[in-house]
Order: structure tokens, then sequence, then C-alpha cells
């Protein structure tokens, strides 16, 4: 018989969702008759617009005809990666810095495998699981502690620093996970922030890994959109970006990451250099198809539809915001981010989970899921039909959260 990877045995519990999913199975067995409604996961939940949908369509027939069949397309469509420059990045970068991908999640996972196990890594805490468990997964974090790993640093990231890290406890050469909007805080870093956060990484000899999945969501036009808009950041970031939560391809699955030619290993080795090696040889390229519809969705009346979908989530996060402030609940986000960060001080986020199930039927993601700062926060997603948002926000009106 094979031995167990260690790596995978160190994995702490349970993923997050799992164990909510599993939650919450318990209690629809227990209480059949209550209808719960979700505002835990970051699942879209609102059907694909026209546009973009037809752009799916058009990759599918073009498959089915001799003369506009294709098969593998490495690195991706070049039309598409032209267009996320120009949409994205004001043609800033080379087109081969663009590397199109099956989703951003999947990207991060592959990115570990640049850095091997000897890497120390830095992430905000709270921050997406991925990075921590991505990390355990090739080896890099160290041994489990009581609140997460000891090759980790954690940056806490909470009310008393406006949710954004102190910098100063980045250790020299860090690989740092950085996420903005934030999942789960739904804070925005400024312009300021992110100037800093950048030369940290210049001084600390660090690299960035810039993740703006939800930067669509961004409303206030002075909030950067993307790490490239920080100068000096093409020496010290690269960025993982994704169609799920802007066009609602959670489920098409598409997504690119731009490693800039610039970035370099200690040896002077180029990074893109070996992205393209790592990505040629365990990824065969994003679906033909979905890279169809993302040329329809950053197309103009793509980028239109765009907009629309994310201001309706927009809309359900801000529907949620103003129920919990009317409760008098602390809460950040909802503004420029699809996530709503409410405070619960001195309780315990599992057992408010558990309360807020068994109150109003409402499913939500215990804080502390997201790492040990996230003790006694929940955070409210907006992906959700917006009867269901309304529904839930008439129940939160009678929650009364212990004192
Ligand atoms: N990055 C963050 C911060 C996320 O919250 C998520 C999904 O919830 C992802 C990446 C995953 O994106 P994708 O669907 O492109 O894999």
């Amino acid at each position: 018989m094979l031995k167990r990877n260690q790596n995978s045995a160190n994995l702490k519990a349970g993923y997050l969702f799992p164990e909510i999913a599993r939650r919450r199975r318990e209690f629809a067995t227990s209480h059949p008759e209550a209808r719960l409604i979700s505002l835990g996961v970051g699942n879209t939940t609102e059907p694909l617009p026209p546009h973009i949908c037809a752009g799916l369509a058009r990759g599918a027939t073009m498959l089915g005809a001799a003369e506009s069949y294709s098969g593998y397309m490495d690195e991706g469509l070049p039309a598409l990666r032209k267009r996320i420059n120009a949409v994205f990045y004001d043609n800033k970068h080379a087109i081969d810095e663009i590397f199109i991908s099956d989703g951003a999640k999947c990207d991060i996972g592959r990115l570990q495998l640049l850095f091997g196990s000897d890497v120390h890594v830095a992430v905000q805490d709270p921050s997406y699981p991925v990075y921590v468990d991505g990390s355990v997964l090739v080896g890099a974090a160290g041994g489990a502690t009581a609140n997460g790993y000891a090759g980790i640093s954690y940056l806490p990231c909470t009310a008393e620093n406006d949710y954004f890290p102190d910098l100063s406890k980045i250790e020299s050469n860090s690989l740092i996970y950085f996420c903005s909007p934030n999942n789960p805080t739904g804070a925005a870093a400024t312009k300021a922030q992110l100037q800093s956060l950048v030369a940290a990484a210049l001084k600390t000899g660090s690299l960035i890994i810039f993740d703006a999945a939800y930067s669509e969501y961004i409303r206030d036009r002075a909030l950067p959109k993307t790490i490239f808009d920080i100068e000096g950041a093409d020496s010290c970031a690269l960025e993982v970006n994704s169609f799920s939560k802007s066009a609602g391809f959670t489920g098409v699955r598409l997504g690119w990451t731009v490693v800039p030619k610039k970035l370099k290993f200690a040896g002077g080795e180029s990074v893109n250099a070996d992205w393209s090696r790592v990505m040629s040889t365990i990824f065969n390229g994003a679906s033909n198809i979905a890279q169809s519809g993302g040329l329809a969705a950053l197309s103009d009346t793509g980028l239109k539809e765009i907009k629309a979908l994310t201001d309706f989530y927009l809309g359900n996060a801000a529907l949620i915001r103003g129920a919990l402030e009317k409760l008098n609940i602390s809460c950040v986000g909802g503004d420029n981010s699809p996530y709503i960060w409410a405070h619960f001080p001195k309780q315990d986020s599992w057992s408010m989970f558990e309360r807020i199930l068994e109150k109003c039927h409402v499913v939500t993601t215990p804080g502390s899921g997201f790492g040990p700062a996230g003790e006694s926060f929940i955070r409210f997603s907006a992906f959700g039909r917006r009867s269901d948002v309304e529904e839930a926000c008439v129940r939160l009106a009678d929650f009364k959260a212990p004192k």
C-alpha cells in the first residue's frame, strides 16, 4: 500500500464550505418544515445575460464547422488576451504576460508550484481559504498550530487597522497573498494602501499574488481595480482574475493570470517563463467555448451586461447591510464588494452561524473559517435571488444578537 502524502494529512479538518453544507443538511433533516435561504457561499445565482450567453453558444457552434473548428489553444485565444489587456490594463502588458485559465482558484493552486515547499507565505487574516490550504498541499505551511500553521505569517485585518494589515510584519522573501476587494471582509484597499504594499514587497524581496476576482464590484473610482495601477508592481506582483463573479461564469470556468516579464526569482530567472512551463505541463488551456463567451463578455455590450449583473448583486448587498445596520450590528463591505462582514463582539463565529440558522433559517459563513482574526465575525454573501434576499432581510429584522 502507498503512504499518504503527509501534506494532505496536514490539512486541517474539512474545507470550510463542505462543513457548512454538512451542518445545513443536518439542520434541514431535523427541521423539514424550514425553508432555508443561503447567504453563505459565494456562488452566483443569476442567469447569464443574453449577449454573453450568445457568445458561449457561438463558441459551441464554431466547433461544429470545419472552417471554424479549433483544438488546443495553449495560453489562450489571442483575441481574448488582447481584449483583457485593453479592458483591464490599458494595454500596458505584452500579450505573452497574460495567460488564460479555467479560473482563479485553479491558478492559485498551480501558482504554488512555482515556489515549492521552502517559500515563506504571508496571508491577510482573514483570507480566502485556498491561499493557506494550497500552501499546506505543497508543504510550504509548516506544522499545524492551534490557530493556523507555523510556517505562515497571518497578517490580521481588523476594525482597528481598517482591515488593512500591518506590513511591517512581512518577513523577507515572502510570498504574499493579497485580495482586494477582499473575500471575506469586503474591504477594498485604497491606492495609498496598495502603494505601501508594493513598497513593502520591494523592500523585503517578496512577491505578491494579487487576487482581483472581485475587481468589477468596485464602484468608487478612486479605488484601484488592479495592482498594476501601482508603480513598481510589475517587479514584485502577479495578478489572478476571473469571469466568475463578474460575468456569472462560476460554472463556465474562465479566468486569467498576468505574470510580468520583469518579475524575477532570486537567481534572476524569469517567473513568466516558469509559469508558462508549469501551465503547458499540467494544463491544456481553457475551454474554447468559455473563451468565446469571455470575448462576448468583454465586448461593449458584454461589459454593460457585467455592470448590470454586478449592480444587481450590489443591490442585494445594500439590502443585507441595511438590515444588519438596523440591528446596530457593525458591518464593512457590500459597497465595493458582494460580501458584508458583520461583527458580533465576544461571540464565537460558529455559535453565531448556528444561531442565525436556527432563528432565521438563513445560512451564512462563520468568520473563523477564514482565519483566526475572523473569529466573532459572520460573512453575508450577496449572491442570491432578490426575493430570497428580501425574505432573509425580513427574517433578520427579528434577530436578536446576544450581548
Ligand atoms: N478568488 C477569490 C478571492 C474568491 O473568492 C474566489 C471564489 O469564491 C475565487 C478566487 C475563485 O474564482 P474562480 O471561480 O475563477 O476559480
